[in-house]
């Protein structure tokens, strides 16, 4: 067996008593912090093999800023092939696995050795062995080095996974938040040209310590040509840190490591004598928010609440704006000639983008919601406590937040939810993950179950659009159920959980955050949606009446100015009558109109007419879209005189639009294939083939469901 092995770990762990151990030499053993500050070399004689062991110096992280560090660091980078045995103290294992998680990051071979197990036991801390190992996927092994216990089963370790120069290679990729993430490969791309680094250090790893300012690295770097550029770069992302977390990007991957440490303690130990002082109060906290009864009731209580502030906050706003855009229509209608500017301007232009613009105060005050929450530390939480609930579905915790970034908490978005997906590491469990996100109430569906919660639950919409997100959730974990018993089959794999401790977030970052995501959303509203509406503006519009049938309306009007000539008031309801007929032959006489309809004969079985098919194939395109269609279809066939200028009274009024429409387009909605850029990223990550399943099977299973409702509500089991 040609192996060599390193003793790394913290001070004072035991990797001098452990190196006695195994070679039988006699190292001074000092139990103070330092003692060794060279390295040590001796031999390790098991079963007739030799093995070198190398006893390093005590480094608390890998970063270069003391010279035990900087030796310990150095002396891996040149010896690759030697598997690190890594020594921790059972009694401390929070601090020590801070080295631990970094000896992975850097993809060294790696064997934990849980020393001081005898300490740990005198002090009640139980370890969860096989659960650390199988989370960190590295073997771990409990070890008493001052008996010698352990030493059997680290050569057993190191003949079993070691032996061959292929299960050597390792590689563990924390995630530190979008931000640092992109911030990451960024510079990672950078210093892939920079040959002094990438001769010695793995490109990522070097890209992670320039971020983490280590003094080496830096100095390297400093000394490129384009140094100028790269240090700018840093400077930004370091500007946009402290925006955002109040803290600089050194400081925020070392909370994110501790973030994922206390994740790995909550899942491994109990009977912890003491945790960090700055966890403590978390602790405390989590021992009644992450309650295994408590718990979710409190998560539960913490979505009502969530659409119960946005919905009596966001009405006023709400209020305003919808007065703004109605105006905005009114004084164009006034300003430009009857025609076919007037009608792109208003029907297509104002009232589809300002049908979608309108939401506008609703989305922001979630965003601002659900910013806090990220930012308090209680969406960590909020995964921790659906990890078990992921497994039993065949997810994985890593799904978690995919899953509220797509819109688990309602305002979220599939795109940056399918993308987020990337920390899945089985191939399965993404696809899964990727297929099943676009489910959840993406910021994009809110406006049309807002819309049609508000007009047909009134004063309950709050509550209607609870359960539409629990049904979305439901929903999405039924499918991925199905399908990993299915098509994607495989076992789960084991996840790291990151476990902040609970911040206050300041103001300015959770400002900053949501006008972010805003911005975003007005954005889409400006560019992609516009261009949609006009086009489905268009193909509701043209090809128009033949002159045969306008002449026919024609003739009626003036028939009726001879008849009503006394009687202004039946005049003018006449007018608008006739005026409604031809509008309406003209609509289902357009394109969209042809389409809609030729769709009916099958979509009248979920009670769709043509008008909600226009709009669902609109949503095909962007999901906001099917407010912004509604409201044109709507607009363009005015139904009476003094018609209310708001959609949902015009949809109310319409006696073919009744609560089992309403429901059955809502399940619909929930359900259907995702929108044209959620279709495009998840080919992008994970194929066409699943892509176009995704919208396939998606349409089909929400048509299912929507005709399974609309019969069954018609046939009167529910009203
Ligand atoms: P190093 O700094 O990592 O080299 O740590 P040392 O090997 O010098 O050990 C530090 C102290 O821990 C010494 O007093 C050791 O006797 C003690 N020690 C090492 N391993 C164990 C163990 O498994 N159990 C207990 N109780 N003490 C240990
Ligand atoms: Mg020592």
């Amino acid at each position: 067996m040609n192996i060599s092995v390193a003793l790394a770990g913290n001070p004072n762990s035991g990797k001098t008593t452990l190196f006695n151990a195994l070679t039988g030499a006699r190292q001074h053993v000092g139990n103070y912090p330092g003692v060794t500050v060279e390295k040590r070399e001796g031999k390790w004689v098991s079963e007739g093999e030799s093995i070198s062991v190398t006893d390093l110096p005590g480094a608390y992280s890998l970063t270069a800023y003391s010279l035990e560090e900087k030796v310990s660091r150095d002396f891996l980078l040149d010896n690759r092939q030697s598997v690190v045995i890594d020594v921790l103290d059972a009694t401390n294992l929070e601090r020590h696995l801070y080295l631990a998680i970094q000896f992975m990051e850097l993809g060294v071979p790696l064997v934990i050795a849980v020393n001081m197990m005898d300490e740990a036991k005198k002090e009640g801390v139980q370890i969860d062995i096989k659960q650390l190992s199988s989370l960190l996927g590295v073997p771990v092994i409990p070890t008493i080095a001052r008996e010698g216990k352990g030493k059997k089963e680290i050569y057993e370790t190191l003949k079993k996974d070691f032996s061959s120069k292929d299960s050597r290679a390792f590689g563990f990729d924390i995630s530190y938040g979008e931000l640092l993430d992109k911030g990451i490969d960024e510079f990672e791309k950078l210093i892939n040209d920079l040959p002094s680094i990438i001769q010695k250090y793995p490109s990522r790893w070097a890209a992670l310590k320039y971020i983490e300012e280590d003094p080496e690295i830096v100095k390297l770097v400093d000394k490129c040509d384009n140094s100028g550029k790269i240090e700018k770069k840093f400077k930004e992302l370091r500007k946009k840190t402290l925006d955002l977390f109040d803290l600089d990007p050194e400081t925020l991957i070392l909370n994110k490591r501790y973030g994922y440490i206390s994740g790995i303690i909550k899942q491994t130990v109990t009977n912890t004598k003491e945790s960090l002082d700055r966890h403590k109060l978390s602790d405390q906290i989590d021992s009644v928010l992450t309650h295994s009864i408590i718990g979710p009731a409190f998560m539960l209580g913490v979505f009502y609440l969530l659409f119960k502030v946005t919905f009596v906050f966001g009405e006023i706003p709400m209020g305003w704006l919808e007065a703004l855009i109605g105006w905005t229509g009114d004084t164009a209608s006034a300003i430009l000639p009857d025609g076919l500017l007037q009608s792109l301007v208003v029907s297509g232009v104002i009232d589809g983008v300002g049908g979608v613009l309108g939401f506008l105060p609703l989305i922001a005050i979630m965003f601002f919601l659900i910013t806090f929450l990220e930012d308090a530390g209680y969406m960590a939480r909020m995964a921790y406590m659906l990890d078990r609930i992921f497994k039993t579905f065949g997810l994985h915790g890593s799904s978690v937040m995919p899953f509220i970034i797509s819109g688990g908490i309602p305002g979220g978005c599939a795109v940056p939810g399918v993308m987020a997906a990337r920390t899945l590491k089985s191939r399965k469990e993404r696809i899964a993950t990727i297929l099943t996100a676009p489910l959840l109430v993406c910021g994009a569906k809110v406006p049309v179950f807002v819309l049609l919660c508000g007009a047909f639950f009134g004063e309950k919409a709050a509550m209607a659009m609870f359960w539409i997100t629990l049904g979305a959730w439901a929903a999405a974990l039924v499918v991925a159920r199905l399908l990993r018993s299915t098509v994607i089959k495989g076992d789960s794999t084991p996840f790291i959980m990151e476990l902040p401790p609970y911040r206050l977030p300041t103001l300015k970052g959770v400002l900053l955050h949501t006008w972010e995501r805003a911005k975003q959303y007005i954005k889409k509203a400006g560019t992609f949606i516009l261009a949609i509406s006009i086009v489905i503006w268009a193909a509701m519009t043209f090809p128009g009446l033949p002159q045969t049938n306008i002449e026919k309306y024609e003739a009626m009007r003036e028939k009726a100015s001879v008849e009503f000539a006394e009687n202004k008031e039946a005049f003018d309801s006449k007018i608008v009558q006739i005026n409604n007929h031809e509008q309406e032959e003209q609509l289902k006489n357009s394109f969209a109109g042809k389409l809609g309809s030729m769709l009916t004969p099958v979509t009248k079985y979920a009670g769709f007419d043509w008008r909600t098919n226009i709009a669902l194939i609109g949503g095909f395109g962007a999901k906001e879209v099917i407010v912004s269609t509604l409201g044109t279809a709507y607009s363009l066939g005015e139904v009476d005189l003094d018609a209310p200028s708001a959609l949902s009274d015009r949809l109310i009024k319409d006696p073919n639009f009744d609560y089992a429409t309403a429901i059955s387009l809502i399940i619909f909605v929930l359900l259907y294939a995702p929108c044209f850029v959620t279709v495009v990223a998840t080919a992008k990550e994970i194929g066409w083939k699943w892509a176009v399943f995704g919208v396939v099977g998606n349409t089909v299973m929400a048509f299912g469901f929507s005709v399974l409702f609309y019969q069954a509500a018609r046939s009167g089991i529910f009203f």
